[in-house]
């Protein structure tokens, strides 16, 4: 007894003593939003993301004592973040527009900037002049590349909120960011990318034969930080911040540490595509993804059989036919949508203040679309079991609950096992689409890698290969589980 008191005091004390040191040291958290695909604004060096914006806003937060949480999603997803309140602010060089105000608020501008056009060397648009390019990219009906969701977009298609009259003619080819779009140049997939200037010089000298064409300035824009329209003191905190960062020199510093003099643009020297953070980074992926599969997996089982016995009850009871409703309402929603729908309505919708890690929203809308397939294989499985069998258990004086839970389900699962072994296997690829909310997975780790480095073939090529080698371990796997679960009724038999 004395024991058990001693370990309670010693345990509370402990607590207590935790939760005055973690009071002291607790400083507001500040979410940001970004795309980190935007070099030299923002961008993975060594596994961690760093730019020109970056240093800013950590300098914002080192001098306002808050704790940033950095996550780095697509530009169309760090604005939707800002203006749905699922982040405190987006960083991304953004441009300021009347539009965009729409839906966020903007702090005074940190950087001008303006859209050039990049081209293949030797082609012909590489010596023309603004007005000559524009009219020969629109008699050509040119292929145009951009970012998807950026002014360089909204310029070529034309836009009246921006006052952009399009260039009529081009067709738009929209990409998830700058680098995929100047590579496709260079493959010679597409004639042309409008892009904004300082990315367009840091990739020209990325990306072999492309490069911008001289005195062609399209915009001119101002970059600012998006905040959440509610939060008007954040707002003003930031133009404060902003106002003496140009006075005291911290901006020039950070002007002068991406750009150099004038023209000399920083150039990132460690390239090599599978250096030690990058396979680092592999293996962090790698292992989201099999966590997002087994819970996934696990939480659709549940869900599965749940509702397939749900939707098989024979009642007449209201609610328990309201529940036999629902429960097939949920499977035709679930598997009339497409996953990538439901997991954008998840987050960015049902889950519209949740700022914690988007893999559990992702494990959440995995586990959802995978319970209306696997209800789908126990209905099935329950279907193989031979009617005679419910007949004969009811004969024997069994109620219809006790004929399916002790002689129909055990032999439904059985027969569902290897349809389950495939919805499995189907799990492992399809969450390759979770990096669309901003959950770091094995397909999101090679992309990034990819967009750092401008090594599309040998990260994608390996990225193939090690989705294939992934299925084949758990296919071999679940092979001997069958294997074994057939060996085991035979000598049961
Ligand atoms: N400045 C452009 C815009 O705001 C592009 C920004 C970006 O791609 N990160 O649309």
């Amino acid at each position: 007894m004395k024991i058990k008191k001693l370990l309670l005091i010693v345990l509370l004390s402990i607590t207590f003593i935790f939760g005055m040191t973690s009071c002291k040291k607790q400083k507001q958290k500040l979410v940001v939003t970004t795309n980190a695909e935007f070099n030299p604004f923002e961008y993975v060096e060594n596994g961690k993301i760093t730019g020109f914006d970056i240093d800013l806003i950590r300098a914002y937060a080192n001098k306002n004592d808050l704790e940033l949480d950095i996550q780095d999603v697509d530009f169309d997803g760090a604005l939707i973040a800002v203006s749905t309140g699922k982040s405190d602010l987006a960083i991304a060089g953004i441009t300021v527009s009347e539009k965009r105000k729409e839906t966020m608020s903007f702090s005074n501008s940190y950087y001008s900037a303006d859209q050039v056009v990049i081209v293949k060397d030797g082609s012909k648009y590489e010596n023309l002049n603004q007005d000559e390019i524009l009219t020969q990219l629109s008699l050509d009906n040119a292929k145009i590349g951009c970012q998807r969701g950026t002014t360089g977009e909204y310029f070529i298609e034309g836009d009246e909120d921006w006052e952009f009259d399009g260039i009529k003619g081009a067709e738009v080819k929209s990409y998830d960011n700058g680098a995929l779009a100047v590579t496709a140049l260079s493959n010679g997939q597409i004639d042309a990318v409008i892009i904004d200037s300082a990315p367009a010089r840091v990739l020209c000298k990325s990306i072999k034969n492309v490069k911008i064409v001289k005195d062609v300035l399209l915009t001119s824009e101002e970059y600012a930080i998006a905040v959440n329209k509610e939060n008007t003191s954040l707002v003003e905190s930031l133009n404060k911040f902003i106002f003496e960062a140009k006075e005291d020199g911290t901006l020039d510093a950070i002007v002068n540490k991406y750009f150099g003099t004038e023209t000399e643009d920083v150039v990132i020297d460690d390239k090599s595509t599978f250096n030690k953070d990058n396979i680092l980074s592999i293996f962090k992926g790698l292992g989201n993804t099999l966590i997002i599969t087994f819970t996934a997996f696990l939480l659709g089982i549940l869900l599965g059989v749940l509702v397939s016995l749900a939707t098989n009850m024979q009642t007449k009871n209201k609610a328990l036919l309201a529940l036999k409703y629902l429960a097939k309402g949920y499977v035709m929603i679930f598997r009339g949508t497409p996953i990538i729908v439901q997991l954008l309505i998840i987050y960015y919708i049902v889950f519209k203040s949740f700022t914690g890690n988007a893999i559990w929203i992702g494990v959440l809308s995995f586990g959802l679309n995978s319970g209306a397939y696997v209800s789908e294989i126990v209905r099935g499985g329950i279907e193989s079991v031979s009617a005679g069998q419910m007949e004969a258990g009811r004969s024997l004086g069994l109620n219809y609950h006790t004929v399916m839970k002790k002689i129909i389900f055990p032999q439904a699962i059985k027969n569902a096992l290897p349809s389950l072994g495939n919805e499995f296997i189907s799990l492992i690829k399809e969450t390759s689409v979770i990096g669309f909310i901003g959950a770091f997975d094995l397909t999101l780790a090679f992309r990034k890698i990819a967009n750092a480095t401008y090594d599309y073939t040998s990260t994608y090529l390996l990225m193939g290969l090690l989705y294939f080698l992934l299925v084949l371990l758990f296919t071999c796997i679940l092979k001997l589980i069958e294997r074994r679960l057939n060996h085991d009724r035979i000598k049961g038999r």
